[in-house]
C-alpha cells in the first residue's frame, strides 16, 4: 500500500520525464527572451483560442508534456510582450533573465515570508536596506516589498492616516475624526492613490486634487490655498503626496518645496515614486529628485524602471515604529519567541508591516538581479532611456506631420499625428485609429493619453532593450499610417 511507487502525491509520476521536460522548458524560455525582437510586439488573441479558454476544469489528469504543448500553442504566442524592444505601453519594465530564474527558484523553495525564523526574511531585509540607502533614508527606516506601487502607496497612506489623524484611528476608525481627514496631491496623481484613500474610509472627496503648472508639476500656491481653506472649513489635512514621475508626462513635483511646506504645516510627506524614485541611480535625473530623501514615506516600483519581473514594489517609512503600529497584530497562533529559539524566534516578521500574512519570496529576484548587474548598470539603463526620450522628441519635432503634445518628462514622450487641417475631435479620432493600426501591425506598442483635450500617443521607454533605430522605425510607421489614413488609402 505505502510503497513509494503507488502512494499518490502531486509529485511527477516519472521524474526522468519531468526532468527532460523541465530542461526543454528552460531552453524555450531563454530562446523566448533572446529572440524577443523577432516577434510582433503584440498579437491579439484569436477567437478560437479565447473559446478554448472558457472550457471547464478537467476532472482527471493530463500528461505534463501535453499541458506544456497547450501552453506553447495557446498561451505563449499571445503574451503581452513586455520583453520586446519596442514595447512602450502604459509603464512597465521589460524583465531580466536572472529575475525570471530567481522567481522559478523562489517557487521551488516555496517559503512563506510573512515571518518565521528562516533565511528569506533576511534576504528581504537586505534588499530593503539597499533601497533605503538608495533613497537616502536612515538605516532605522522600515520597509516592505509589495506587489507593486498600488500596494506600496496604500501601505504608506495607512501609516500616514494613523499617524496624522490626531487620535487612535486604528482603534476608533475614521468616524471618530473631528472633521473629514484629507490628503493632497496634484490632478496628475495616479489613480491607485484615490483607490487607497477610498479604501481607507476617507471617500474620494478626501483626496484633494490640486491644479498643476504648465509643466504638469503641482501648483504650490494652489496647494497652500487649498490646505488653508480646508482647515477653515473644519477638515483635517494630514498628508501631501508628491509624485516623482507622473504617469502622463513623467513630471517630478518640487520635492524640497513640498518637504518645506509639510514641515511648516505639520503634514505627512509621502512620495509616489512608482516611476521615478529609482532614477536616483541615474546621473541625468538625480538632481531633479533632490528633497525626496526628506519624505516620511516613499512608494516605488521595482517592476517598472528596475525591470524586475512582475510583481515587485516597495514601500519605505522613515518612522519604523509608526509603520509597525499600523499593521502589527499578534494573535496566540503567531506569538514570537526570543532570539535563539526555534522557528518562531526572532523579530523579523514582515506581516507586521502590511496587510498580507502569507507572502511570496519576491525578494529573491530583486536580490539576484541587483547582485548580477550592480546598481550602476541599472542607473545607466535609466539614464539611457531618458536620452532616448529626448531623441524621440527631436525625431517628432523634425516631422512636419507630427507634434509633441506635452513636455518630454523622464522617459515619457506624448505626441500626435497632425495633418494641420482637422478640427479637434476628428484629429483625436484619427490618432485613436492610427494607434490601433500601429499596435495591430505588431511593429511598436505605445499607449495613449489625453493631455488638455488632445488625444495622443504616449511612449514610455522603460525598456533596457530599445535602440535608437527602434524609435526611427516607429516614427516612420506612424507617419506612414497617418498619411494613409488621411489620403484614404486604407479603410
Ligand atoms: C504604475 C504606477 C502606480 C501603480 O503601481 P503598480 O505597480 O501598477 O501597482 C502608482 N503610481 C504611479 C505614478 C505609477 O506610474
Amino acid at each position: 500500500m505505502n510503497d513509494d511507487q503507488n502512494y499518490e502525491t502531486l509529485d511527477p509520476e516519472n521524474w526522468d520525464e519531468m526532468r527532460k521536460l523541465a530542461h526543454r522548458m528552460m531552453d524555450d524560455a531563454l530562446d523566448y527572451i533572446q529572440t524577443a525582437r523577432e516577434r510582433p510586439v503584440w498579437t491579439p488573441v484569436p477567437e478560437e483560442v479565447s473559446a478554448k479558454l472558457t472550457s471547464p476544469a478537467p476532472a482527471g489528469p493530463t500528461p505534463p508534456e501535453e499541458v506544456y504543448e497547450e501552453f506553447r500553442s495557446d498561451i505563449l504566442p499571445y503574451n503581452l510582450h513586455t520583453n520586446h524592444p519596442r514595447f512602450w505601453a502604459w509603464y512597465m519594465g521589460s524583465g531580466t533573465v536572472m529575475g525570471a530564474l530567481a522567481d522559478f527558484f523562489a517557487a521551488v523553495m516555496n517559503p512563506n515570508v510573512g515571518g518565521i525564523n528562516h533565511v528569506a526574511p533576511r534576504v528581504e531585509q537586505q534588499v530593503i536596506s539597499w533601497i533605503t540607502r538608495m533613497m537616502g533614508f536612515p538605516d532605522s527606516a522600515s520597509g516592505l516589498l509589495t506587489s507593486g506601487g498600488s500596494m506600496a502607496n496604500f501601505t504608506a497612506l495607512t501609516v500616514a492616516r494613523n499617524s496624522g489623524a490626531g487620535y487612535d484611528a486604528r482603534r476608533e476608525g475614521v468616524l471618530a475624526a473631528p472633521g473629514p481627514l484629507t490628503v493632497y496631491a496634484s490632478t496628475e496623481i495616479h489613480s491607485c492613490n484615490q483607490k487607497a484613500v477610498e479604501t481607507l474610509g476617507l471617500g474620494s472627496d478626501g483626496l484633494r486634487k490640486v491644479p498643476v503648472n504648465d509643466d504638469y508639476t503641482i501648483d504650490l500656491d494652489a496647494l497652500a490655498r487649498q490646505v488653508n481653506s480646508d482647515r477653515e472649513s473644519g477638515m483635517v489635512p494630514f498628508c501631501v503626496i508628491a509624485t516623482a514621475g507622473t504617469i502622463n508626462t513623467g513630471a517630478i513635483d518640487d520635492m524640497n518645496a513640498i518637504a518645506d511646506f509639510c514641515e511648516r504645516e505639520n503634514l505627512w510627506f509621502h512620495v509616489d515614486g512608482a516611476i521615478g524614485a529609482v532614477a536616483v541611480l541615474a546621473e541625468n535625473v538625480r538632481g531633479q529628485l533632490s528633497g525626496m530623501e526628506r519624505a516620511d514615506s516613499i512608494a516605488l516600483d521595482l517592476h517598472k524602471w528596475m525591470h524586475i519581473p512582475f510583481e515587485a514594489g516597495c514601500v519605505i517609512v522613515r518612522n519604523a515604529p509608526a509603520h509597525r503600529d499600523s499593521f502589527a497584530l499578534v494573535p496566540e497562533y503567531l506569538q514570537r519567541e526570543p532570539d535563539g529559539g526555534g522557528m518562531a524566534s526572532g523579530s523579523l516578521w514582515f506581516s507586521d508591516y502590511g496587510l498580507q500574512l502569507t507572502r511570496q519570496f519576491r525578494a529573491l529576484k530583486v536580490w539576484m538581479s541587483i547582485k548580477e548587474h550592480g546598481l550602476e548598470r541599472f542607473g545607466r539603463m535609466i539614464a539611457r532611456n531618458v536620452e532616448q526620450a529626448h531623441y524621440l522628441g527631436r525625431l517628432v519635432e523634425a516631422q512636419p506631420s507630427l507634434e509633441l503634445t506635452g513636455p518630454v518628462g523622464l522617459d515619457i514622450v506624448c505626441f500626435r499625428y497632425n495633418p494641420g487641417n482637422l478640427a479637434p475631435q476628428p484629429l483625436n479620432d484619427l490618432n485613436k485609429e492610427l494607434l490601433v493600426r500601429l499596435q495591430r501591425g505588431g511593429v511598436a506598442a505605445p499607449s495613449y493619453t489625453t493631455l488638455r483635450g488632445h488625444y495622443c500617443l504616449r511612449v514610455a521607454i522603460s525598456n533596457h532593450r530599445s535602440r535608437p533605430e527602434d524609435f526611427d522605425l516607429m516614427v516612420r510607421e506612424v507617419v506612414r499610417i497617418g498619411n494613409d489614413l488621411v489620403s484614404g488609402t486604407v479603410h
